[in-house]
């Protein structure tokens, strides 16, 4: 994601009343803030958005939070918001590490992580967002039969995630290193990056976890 400083991103952000503010006030209700207690589904590092607004609109009977950390790529987002009648999506601007603080235990159902940043040196590894620091995370704020779904092209993190998820006791339920030619294709939609990727003619590997 190219990254520039973008003027009055942060005021939009702080003004949109698609933005929780102030997300860990909301820790254990977020039912009270969608007006039902619909299962909750969340992407991390969402970038733009594409993928959960789609879904947002295919499934008003499920609740969406996009987490970005960059407000220049969330104001991205926002743009788009704008345009869709949705009722069912709100997004939060938040390092995906603070997420225990703002999920209670069990609040969320399912996880995806699309296209994460891949930090090829080993020294960043637990910066990637499948690595077990992460997947410690993830355990605390998933309901018990909740899921997470990676979607990425890079085959250096893919491998790793295969490994190290297990390593962090959890199951990989299923996978495959080229979605679009899969039976796990049903029903998937397409982020930003990987219309860019598959359009270049890269496989696109996806992988689901459980515990
Ligand atoms: N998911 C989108 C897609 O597939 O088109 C965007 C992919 S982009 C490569 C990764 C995004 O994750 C970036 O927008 C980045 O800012 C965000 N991100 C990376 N690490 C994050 C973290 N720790 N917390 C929140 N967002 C993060």
């Amino acid at each position: 994601m190219r990254l520039r400083h973008i003027r009055g991103a942060e005021e939009a952000i702080a003004e949109s009343p698609y933005v929780i503010q102030e997300p860990e006030t909301y820790r254990g209700r977020f039912a009270e803030l969608f007006g039902n207690g619909n299962p909750l589904h969340i992407e991390v590092g969402m970038g733009k958005g594409r993928f959960l607004m789609e879904l947002a609109k295919e499934n008003p009977e499920i609740n969406y939070i996009g987490i970005e950390r960059y407000s220049s790529v969330l104001l991205r987002a926002l743009q788009k918001r704008e345009d869709m009648e949705l009722s069912n999506i709100y997004f939060m601007r938040v390092d995906a590490k603070e997420l225990a603080d703002i999920f209670a235990l069990g609040e969320v159902e399912r996880i995806y992580l699309n296209f994460s940043d891949p930090w090829p040196k080993d020294r960043h590894a637990k910066r990637r967002l499948t690595s077990p620091e992460f997947m410690r995370v993830y355990d605390r704020i998933l309901l018990q039969n909740g899921t997470v779904e990676f979607k990425t092209d890079n085959q250096e993190l893919f491998d790793w995630s295969l490994a190290s998820i297990p390593e962090a006791g959890w199951r990989i339920d299923a996978y495959t290193r080229d979605l679009h030619h899969s039976e796990m294709a049903a029903g998937n939609v397409m982020t930003e990056y990987e219309m860019k990727f598959s359009a270049m003619g890269n496989p696109i590997c996806k992988l689901v976890a459980s515990r």
